[in-house]
């Protein structure tokens, strides 16, 4: 009997097909993709595999092109079909053959199979006949149910634009395509058309946009100035790293650098062609220079600790969160490859002059992958570690150490301190934390004591779940699994009581120290801080979300296991505040036509072994001070910054915000479209 293959074999860009037509990238542009074996029966023609399904309709000319089917012996023999600016099929292979890659990357940091954010479906639950208007009566229960979505669609020609995005509603990255217009006719040929579909950097990116908006799906919520930032950061975090787990690429641009990978290098550089083609002098983004137009040389950026608080436009405040990270992977390569540099200049530390010795470059390479993987990695894992709504880069900063220290318990290579300093020298400090160090930025672990009636009633639930989950490899298994947990069953074959009850009862009993926890309100005067009430309980109960339940289990680099379940809550009040009011703005509880939605929220990560709260993360809807004295009042100070950010200096904010012209609702179309548009 043949074993079945690990992995599907594909041809493509390691960047975009501008860097084959220049001699010196033209022969390590063409790379060949290992993708996650997929039979002839889960990968049909389009390719429309488990996770993804490319379809190729072009609404410009009103056109569909044939879809590739990767398992015709033919293109199996030749891992693929010929990288070519041309031929729809291989545009269609390419996305799929990136979309993989990242999804892999994902799964392997966070130690489960992914799942994208599901289709929310209005449904009116016990609606009586409808009138001859056809209106449901609106005093009629409304349910808000999850359907599961299996795969994202990819249209690889969706628009003619210079423009891609990922759109929440539509599950569906949408790649354009354009005629070039570059700023100098030797950097590339004007009108030559430009495929967004064809640069692995932008597929990277939008297929991150997705993977991050099916892990926290109130991250497309612009509450403060970080959070669409993080995800355009996020986004180009994973397209950069994924450059250093192509080991050709990587050989190269070490011999190129001399091994010094903080010079200009084509792995620190984001979408080339498409950077050009709007008439850039050079790649869209690059994490570690920036080109002088008069001047016309790289120059290499240097922080200066006040970008933080200066600079506030999406993408160019996501930019100093890629550029702290890739300054952490460069002190963590630099540290290393210490030495083999002392070996390989007999102390001196100066390198002769000439070109590396091809050993070296081998050693210097396999040490660059290695501190790259370690990196993406722990910023993937770090996104269990994050509050569910409104995050900031000093969260994300938490969220990797603490993760980290969760486990590798040695960090003898000193990465963490790696992190913390790229941080510090670009002025991002989190809230409420005094000084920076790996003690002091890891969450504590919760007082739980005065909870254990709570606790015990959640373990019974969290062994449950545990044993149903453990096992399950399929997502639309796991993902029916987890919605039953969070909702409850009552007409399969076993009655589950769900969490959501759970809490919303239990949590009503203990509920000063389970609020003190949260920061999300179980009390009995919930209306009376614009809370709504919860559907669920006869309208006996503040309304409040488990937004998601993971089971995670991740092996540390001494092969030690975790296994943890992460539970999110999300809780939201409808509030108006009084700006007339400068020294003290009055906060007013309540719906109203100038109102807007304040959330908090809270992830609370179980010890699956112990079966002990170890972390509760939160952004507190309520005040936790006051609650120490019984208290209940809404955050004052996140009502306030929420408030300012959304209403408050629209004029002088962003583009963005003035053109969502936000306030009311957190909630837009497809913030994304608009965040990519140049
Ligand atoms: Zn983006």
């Amino acid at each position: 009997m043949i074993k079945k293959p690990p992995f599907r074999k594909l041809r493509g860009y390691a960047f975009d097909p501008s860097l084959s037509l220049k001699i010196d990238t033209a022969l390590i542009n063409n790379i060949t993709y290992k993708i996650r074996w997929e039979d002839e029966e889960q990968l049909k023609p389009g390719p429309i595999g488990e996770y993804i399904e490319v379809i190729d309709y072009d609404p410009t000319v009103n056109k569909f092109y044939s879809p590739v089917d990767l398992n015709h012996p033919y293109i199996l023999a030749q891992d693929g079909l010929d990288p070519s600016g041309s031929n729809p099929q291989f545009h269609q292979q390419m996305v799929y053959a990136v979309a993989m890659t990242t999804i892999k990357n994902f799964e392997s940091g966070l130690g489960r199979p992914v799942l994208w954010s599901p289709h929310r479906v209005k449904e009116v639950a016990n609606a009586r006949p409808q009138n001859n208007d056809n209106l449901a009566n609106p005093a009629d229960i409304e349910k808000v149910i999850d359907e599961y979505v299996p795969a994202l669609r990819i249209y690889p020609h969706a628009l003619r634009d210079a423009n891609a995005f990922y759109s929440p509603q539509k599950k569906a990255l949408l790649f354009g395509y354009f005629a070039a217009r570059p700023a100098d006719v030797t950097l590339q040929m004007p009108d030559s058309l430009t495929f967004t579909c064809l640069s692995h950097d932008i597929i990277a990116h939008e297929t991150t946009h997705a993977l991050m908006d099916g892990l926290h799906r109130k991250y497309t919520e612009d509450t403060n100035t970080d959070v669409l930032a993080f995800h355009e950061a996020f986004a180009d975090i994973v397209a950069l790293f994924q450059h250093f787990t192509f080991p050709e690429v990587l050989k190269n641009q070490i011999a190129a650098t001399r091994g010094d990978l903080a010079s200009q290098n084509l792995l620190g550089k984001l979408a080339q062609e498409f950077g050009i083609a709007i008439g850039n002098y050079g790649s869209l983004r690059d994490a570690i220079g920036t080109f002088d137009k008069k001047k016309k040389i790289w120059t290499p950026k240097e922080p200066t600790g006040e970008e933080y608080r200066t600079i506030m436009e999406p993408h160019n405040r996501g930019a100093i969160l890629v550029s702290a990270v890739f300054e952490a992977f460069l002190t963590i390569y630099k540290n290393r490859i210490a030495d083999l540099l002392r070996i390989a200049t007999g102390g001196t530390g100066i390198l002769q002059q000439g070109e590396l010795h091809p050993d070296l470059v081998n050693r210097l390479a396999a040490e660059a992958s290695k501190a790259s993987s370690h990196v993406l990695n722990m910023c993937i894992r770090a996104l269990d570690y994050c509050p569910p709504v409104d995050i900031n880069f000093g969260d994300f900063l938490r969220a990797i150490i603490t993760a980290d220290t969760d486990l590798v318990a040695d960090d003898s290579r000193d990465y963490r301190l790696a992190f913390i300093d790229a941080f510090r020298k670009r002025g991002i400090y989190p809230n409420g934390i005094k000084h920076l160090s790996v003690e002091s930025l890891s969450y504590p672990e919760p007082d739980t004591k005065n909870l254990q009636e709570l606790f015990d009633i959640l373990v019974d639930f969290l062994r449950d779940y545990r044993n149903e989950i453990i096992y399950t490899k399929k997502r639309n298994e796991i993902f029916d699994i987890n919605r039953k947990y969070i909702a409850g069953s009552y007409d399969t074959d076993r009655k589950i009581f769900g969490l959501h009850r759970r809490l919303g009862i239990t949590a009503r009993q203990n509920t000063i120290d389970f609020e003190k926890l949260t920061g999300i309100m179980f009390s009995n005067n919930w209306q009376s801080l614009g809370i709504p009430t919860s559907n669920a309980y006869a309208g006996k109960g503040p309304s409040f979300s488990v937004n998601s339940l993971h089971l995670a289990s991740r092996v540390g680099p001494t092969g030690n296991q975790r296994n943890q379940i992460i539970v999110s809550l999300v809780q939201r009040a409808q509030i108006s505040i009084d700006k007339n009011k400068k020294d003290w703005p009055k906060i007013t509880p309540g719906e109203t036509d100038l109102g807007f939605v304040v959330n908090g929220g809270c992830t609370l990560i179980f010890d699956l072994d112990t079966l002990k709260l170890r972390y509760a993360i939160t952004k507190p809807l309520l005040d936790t001070d006051s609650l120490n004295y019984n208290l209940h009042q809404l955050n004052r100070s996140r009502c306030l910054a929420l408030h300012q950010h959304q209403i408050g200096s629209v004029a002088d904010q962003s583009r963005f915000q003035a053109y969502f012209g936000m306030g009311k609702r957190n909630s837009f179309n497809e913030p994304f479209n608009f965040l990519h548009t140049h």
